[in-house]
């Protein structure tokens, strides 16, 4: 691995001043898990790493009760979200997700931020976020902007950032009530397995408890970046959700999906995982619904 200097800033903004001195030659760092990874096989070369670590407000994790708002510092790691109460019992689908991220070392030191920017097809973190209409808080030389989430990813390892950008928090709006969502990662294992197709479902229905207002179905592994299933989000807003419309909202999401063969898995097998695991997540949204009613 070649020689680089580290240095530890503890603002946004000296992090960013840094790299300008630096441009070319630096790498900004959070919790490392991809970026060590890079360097031990050659595939980056940088002469200064900057890390963000020690930038404490990137590392909040807070909800305001007054708007309901819930605000992700992007250093926030998988682990400090997988322990959460409060992600467990209301946002299910980030704890789904982010509780199978690699194995409990790199849990503890992976990050959220580190997980979006990154920005592969297989981002476990990436899933929930969009479905739960994440905004990404971008902060540059240029001052800050937001972006939401499902909007950030252009291509495999390349996000909308501009140079020297940083990801500071992302937000999720308040959660209308009756909501229920789920994520689940199918690979070969169990434990330290990248998904061969990731689901994330999120369903919001009326007063009466089927009819569909709202519904995101997000899929990693289906496409280039992490998408959302358009037509079949259309499909269900609006009805009556049971087991066969969530079985139809299945088949057009694997069918929307631009899934491929890879070394882990076939296409085929992808868009039969997507087929399923719609319909099981629709219904695991549903029991948490009438759980919570
Ligand atoms: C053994 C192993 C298993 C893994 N398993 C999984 C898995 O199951 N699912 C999964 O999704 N991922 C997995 N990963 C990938 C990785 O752990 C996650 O993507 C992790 O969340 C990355 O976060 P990090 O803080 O370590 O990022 P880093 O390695 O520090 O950074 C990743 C990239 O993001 C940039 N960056 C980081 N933070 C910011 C920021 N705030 N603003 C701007 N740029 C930033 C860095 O410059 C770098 O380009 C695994 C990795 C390993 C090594």
């Amino acid at each position: 691995m070649k020689a680089f200097k580290y240095l530890s800033p503890t603002t946004v903004e000296e992090a960013i001043a840094l790299h300008g001195q630096h441009s070319e030659t630096a790498k900004y760092i959070a919790g490392g898990t991809d970026v060590i990874v890079k360097l031990k096989e050659g595939w980056m070369e940088p002469d200064y790493l900057i890390s963000l670590k020690k930038i404490e407000e990137m590392s909040e994790l807070h909800k305001n009760d007054a708007t309901g708002e819930l605000s992700i510092g992007a250093l926030v790691t998988h682990a400090t979200l997988e322990k959460s109460l409060m992600i467990q019992n209301e946002y299910p689908i980030i704890y789904d997700a982010v509780s199978n991220i690699g194995s409990l070392q790199v849990r503890n030191v992976g990050t959220i931020g580190g997980n979006l920017i990154n920005a592969v097809p297989s981002a476990d973190g990436a899933i929930p976020l969009i479905a739960l209409d994440g905004v990404a808080l971008l902060h540059g030389p240029e001052g800050e902007r937001s972006i939401e989430v499902k909007d950030l990813f252009v291509q495999p390892y390349k996000t909308v950032l501009k140079p020297r950008e940083i990801l500071k928090k992302v937000t999720i709006p308040p959660q209308t009530s009756h909501t229920g969502s789920a994520y689940i990662k199918f690979g070969r294992r169990a434990a330290m397995e990248l998904p061969l197709i990731g689901i994330g479902v999120l369903l919001t229905v009326n007063d009466d408890l089927v009819t569909c207002a709202k519904a995101r179905i997000c899929l990693g592994v289906a496409a280039p970046t992490p998408m959302r299933a358009f037509d079949a989000e259309s499909l269900l807003v609006g009805k009556k959700i049971d087991e066969k419309i969530l079985i139809e909202a299945g088949k057009i999401a694997a069918d929307e999906s631009k899934v491929r063969d890879s070394v882990r898995g076939k296409a085929w097998h992808r868009k039969e995982m997507i087929r399923v695991m719609v319909r099981r997540m629709g219904l695991k949204c549903l029991q948490i619904i009438r759980n919570n009613s």
